[in-house]
């Protein structure tokens, strides 16, 4: 048909990915706004998490459209099939894993970086101007120099792996960038609690060191790095012919919350030459915080920093941060420019290239986010919402120190709750634990709350992690009756 020249003339082609009527995708586009905007405003009416029905999972099986569809079409299936089904992150009673909860000015950010366009590689745009200021702000929030440099990236996971990437390189002894892992004098050993998030071992097999060369360190009875323990590894490891090379301490670990004696840690690296990294994917945003930030004393001492805006911080998905207090060597084990990449004094590629710090060229610009948000609100608000989170969690503990039914099972650091259900005198722990998923799946199914669960020390917990902005005091005590009317519920049914 389109080969036709009398088909074509009569209905010229535009491949262009416009619309072809402005006005009428402008009228889309509003609704669009709209019914996300209703979404979110009457977010606490709905159920946190609901199962998707058979009707609408098939929805989502359908086959690559080979037509078009008229945008409002488009749009209802999201508002129909989407947006209610989503992990439940936007609700004040999402509990679950470490999520933050995003926000509208967020949203509207990512639109208009989308609108933008530009490529955050290299370019000399406003964009770049942006990406680098945020960088800036990030570094000075954090309390590190001037000469240290940030980059924007995807999460706390690949925060985890530019910094421990510079952290091999310059702990290597060789150049390993030319020469590869395979020429290592020594291999190289990493030392992280055994609360560590998993991001760093993957970060770490990536690397090419292996899991191996990553030693988890047993904790203390507050899920702390034992110091002892890291010092006599190190001293083992040396023995053993092995090369110490970067201690990563946990700033806020996943499961309880706990916070590495960073300090002490840092003191530890300098005296023995190690690199010191902190995860700080969940507590770093204390730092924002007048009255809990001496939780993370000692974190500014890192050398390399990686840090999460989309959990506490509450940027929509995704953006996290690395940070490194040495600049010169974060640019030294990145930087690369193709033939078609090369810096021009003038003009559009003079820079700055943000590539040379991360392993993504293309990227978008996720700074708008945590740029509009900052703007709008200022810092201070962000670290009052530390507090007043930190503060629910107490109110939750609580609750649960004061219940009959329910017990601790790690203590509370900030704003994560360990907890389970005593089930029934005499059940065998494997009872208990099954007892308490069966509670948890049940109170997700309900949607009333979703929490998660944990393993701690060998004991399997319940785990509520009050991350959502919109979480209000009287929502920890909904979510404390669900948990004493369900369990007793279960305890009658079996
Ligand atoms: C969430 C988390 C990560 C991983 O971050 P993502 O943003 O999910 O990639 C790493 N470390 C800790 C301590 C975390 O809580």
């Amino acid at each position: 048909m389109r080969d036709d020249p009398k088909d074509a003339a009569s209905a010229p082609h535009d491949h262009s990915l416009d619309p072809s009527d402005w006005p009428s995708f402008r009228t889309a586009a509003h609704r669009a706004v709209d019914f996300g905007l209703d979404h979110l405003q009457n977010r606490r009416d709905q159920p946190v998490w609901r199962p998707m029905p058979p009707e609408v999972r098939a929805r989502w099986a359908a086959p690559l459209p080979l037509g078009p569809a008229p945008l409002n079409d488009v749009l209802d299936d999201l508002a129909q099939n989407l947006l209610p089904y989503g992990m439940g992150n936007t609700h004040p009673r999402f509990f679950g894993w470490y999520m933050g909860g995003g926000n509208p000015t967020g949203a509207i950010a990512d639109f208009l970086a989308a609108i933008e366009a530009s490529n955050l590689g290299g370019g000399d745009t406003a964009a770049a101007a942006m990406d680098t200021q945020v960088c800036r702000w990030l570094v000075s929030a954090m309390g590190f120099p001037d000469a240290a440099s940030a980059t924007l990236v995807s999460g706390g996971s690949v925060a985890n792996m530019i910094g421990l990437t510079v952290a091999r390189n310059a702990m290597a002894g060789v150049d390993v960038r030319r020469d590869g892992i395979t020429d290592l004098p020594q291999p190289l050993v990493f030392y992280a609690s055994t609360e560590a998030h998993s991001a760093n071992q993957k970060a770490i097999e990536a690397l090419g060191l292996g899991s191996r060369a990553l030693r988890l360190v047993p904790t203390d009875a507050d899920f702390r790095m034992d110091l002892a323990a890291l010092s006599a590894a190190v001293t083992e490891d040396r023995a053993a012919g092995r090369k110490p090379a970067c201690v990563i301490g946990t700033a806020g670990t996943t499961s309880t919350g706990s916070i590495d004696a960073l300090n002490a840690l840092a003191d530890f690296c300098a005296a023995q030459g190690l690199w010191f990294h902190v995860d700080g994917a969940i507590g770093a945003m204390l730092r924002l915080s007048h009255t809990h930030g001496n939780l993370v004393a000692g974190m500014d001492r890192a050398d390399s920093l990686a840090l999460d805006l989309h959990k506490w911080f509450q940027a929509p998905f995704a953006c996290g941060a690395a940070i490194l207090r040495d600049g010169q060597r974060h640019f030294e084990t990145f930087n690369l420019h193709g033939a078609y990449l090369q810096e021009m004094p003038r003009g559009l590629a003079s820079g700055p290239f943000l590539a040379d710090y991360g392993l993504d060229l293309s990227r978008s610009l996720m700074a708008l986010k945590v740029w509009m948000m900052l703007r709008e609100k200022g810092v201070a608000p962000f670290g009052a919402l530390c507090d007043h989170q930190i503060g629910l969690a107490q109110r939750l503990t609580q609750a649960i120190h004061r219940s009959q039914d329910l017990e601790l099972v790690a203590p509370t650091v900030l704003n994560i709750v360990c907890f389970r259900h005593r089930g029934r005198p005499g059940m065998t722990e494997d009872q208990r634990k099954d007892f308490n998923i069966e509670l948890m799946l049940r109170i997700q199914e309900s949607g009333v709350a979703v929490p998660t669960d944990t393993t701690i020390a060998g004991h399997h917990s319940l785990r509520a992690a009050i991350v959502n902005h919109r979480c209000q005091p009287q929502d920890i005590d909904l979510f404390v009756a669900a948990l004493h009317q369900t369990g007793a519920e279960l305890l009658t049914a079996a």
